[in-house]
């Protein structure tokens, strides 16, 4: 490889990555290389800001971690040899695991048999990926439209809505404050954070916001709309907040939703991008709550942690719209033979392994250890919370998590957190982590609790060496 400091052409330098691709193990040599070209890269073509907001570069003890592989369902490894387990999960994405032999045999034969489809003939995965969703999700839920991204899942929902309800002359949505739904123009204008939306103002007109949990303030934003002849067209809502935190309605919210959305003649749009294929301990979050949607968003989990795949799922009464014009909302890519092929596998999986009940049994394990570390450090964690396998520590400020955060990472033990977003941690590990890990996870939220205690006098700066494994 080219050591001299002659910048290779993309011939050459493809020729490399190539040659990083094709091979299994790396020299300690090749490794440091990558590493560098990572580190380099990102900073003078990816965007350097990454560099400075991510723990895995910030705590790496002198250098930024690189990921390499996967080294079993529930761990990864860096180009050091550090091993993680993995209980960020990729924020979802994988509920089966980490190279589910299951998903990666699917994508392996359908990668040499066809990746892609003619876009004319009929694409048979397509169909059938169809038929098991509709057979999975509730009740009327029977037609699917498929993306390659949460946000996409939300776009081709809101349009949906928005055909549907034309004719009616209802055009505005109603959203929660703290909501997440993607960053593409459309969905997020649903999006509630703030920074997300400022520079790209105005959005889609017609999105209304109010307080998550709150069923009064919802009827009375219907009433003020409906008072200036503005017609409310969907509510869209997650069942639970996600990226805005972990955050649980009130168990008789959803319900009041429904009922309230079936009084005005609004759809209920539910986007399980996150919380959706077992997460929660039901397959679908809404199943907690018997709260059938008109329109169900998936994405994240579906394409089993292989391939990006997402859904939008309707009943045939509102799916009806594209049926005079199918060609009226469609993507190149959606929906793809390599991606159907992921989903599939992904929902044989969670269906044969039962990893909804899974995520339920363990996720109540893990839970319940994580409220009593809270309730033995309330100086620091003012809340545990979450549903099966999405939970939530909630810290004092963002820098007291954002040092929980690093700490974990350089004890093996990978969570969300980043410098500007750690006041809430999320923890969404693989819903195939074992109870025995569980055990791991717990052991080290004691030590690093413990070590960031002020009566401890370490403080939060103190280091400990990672992990290393061979
Ligand atoms: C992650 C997420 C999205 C956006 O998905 P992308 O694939 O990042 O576009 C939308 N909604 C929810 C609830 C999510 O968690």
């Amino acid at each position: 490889m080219n050591r001299t400091n002659q910048p290779l052409t993309p011939l050459e330098s493809t020729q490399q990555a190539l040659d990083f691709i094709q091979s299994d193990t790396l020299s300690s040599d090749q490794l440091a290389l990558l590493n560098q070209l990572t580190v380099d890269g990102f900073r003078q073509h990816v965007n350097p800001g990454f560099l400075e907001y991510r723990k895995s570069v910030t705590s790496g003890g002198g250098y930024a971690a690189v990921e390499w592989r996967a080294t079993s369902l529930n761990t990864l490894a860096d180009t050091r040899g550090n091993e993680y387990i993995d209980c960020l999960g990729g924020y979802g994405i994988f509920s089966v695991g980490h190279c589910n032999p299951t998903v990666i045999d699917a994508v392996e034969h359908q990668l040499h048999k066809q990746p892609l489809h003619s876009q004319e003939l009929l694409d048979p995965l397509r169909a059938l990926l169809a038929q098991a969703l509709a057979g999975l999700a509730p009740g009327e839920l029977n037609y699917c439209f498929f993306g390659n991204s949460g946000t996409e899942s939300v776009e081709a929902a809101l349009k949906l809505a928005k055909a549907y309800q034309a004719p009616q002359g209802k055009f505005s949505f109603i959203a929660a404050n703290g909501a997440f739904h993607g960053k593409s123009l459309g969905s997020l204008s649903a999006t509630a954070k703030p920074v997300f939306r400022e520079p790209f103002q105005p959005l889609v007109p017609g999105f209304h916001h109010v307080d998550f949990g709150d069923i009064r303030a919802m009827r009375a934003k219907v009433a003020e709309c409906e008072a200036r002849g503005e017609g409310i067209a969907a509510v869209i809502l997650e069942p639970i907040q996600g990226e805005g935190g972990v955050i649980l309605p009130p168990e008789d919210y959803l319900p009041a939703v429904r009922a309230l959305c079936d009084e005005i003649g609004a759809l209920l749009i539910l986007d399980e991008v996150q919380t959706g294929m077992g997460r929660t301990g039901k397959m679908f979050a809404c199943e907690h709550y018997g709260v059938e949607p008109d329109i169900l968003c998936l994405a994240k989990a579906l394409g089993g942690g292989v391939m990006p795949i997402s859904a939008t799922i309707a009943s045939k009464r509102i799916f009806s719209v594209l049926f005079d014009n199918p060609f009226l909302h469609t993507t190149t890519f959606g929906g793809n033979p390599m991606a159907c092929a992921a989903a599939l596998a992904t929902i044989n999986v969670l269906l044969r392994d039962d990893l909804a009940a899974q995520a339920q049994h363990k996720g109540d394990y893990l839970l319940k250890g994580l409220k009593e570390c809270a309730k033995r450090y309330p100086q620091i964690i003012t809340e545990a919370r979450g549903m099966g396998f999405l939970q939530a520590l909630e810290f004092c400020d963002n820098e007291t998590g954002y040092a929980f955060a690093s700490e974990m990472f350089r004890r093996g033990i990978l969570v969300a957190g980043t410098l500007n977003n750690a006041r809430t941690v999320r923890i969404e590990p693989p819903l195939t982590l074992t109870l025995a890990q569980c055990d791991q996870v717990l052991e080290q939220v004691e030590k690093v609790l413990e070590q960031l205690s002020p009566s401890s006098g370490k403080g939060a700066t103190s280091q400990a060496s990672p992990s290393l494994i061979h």
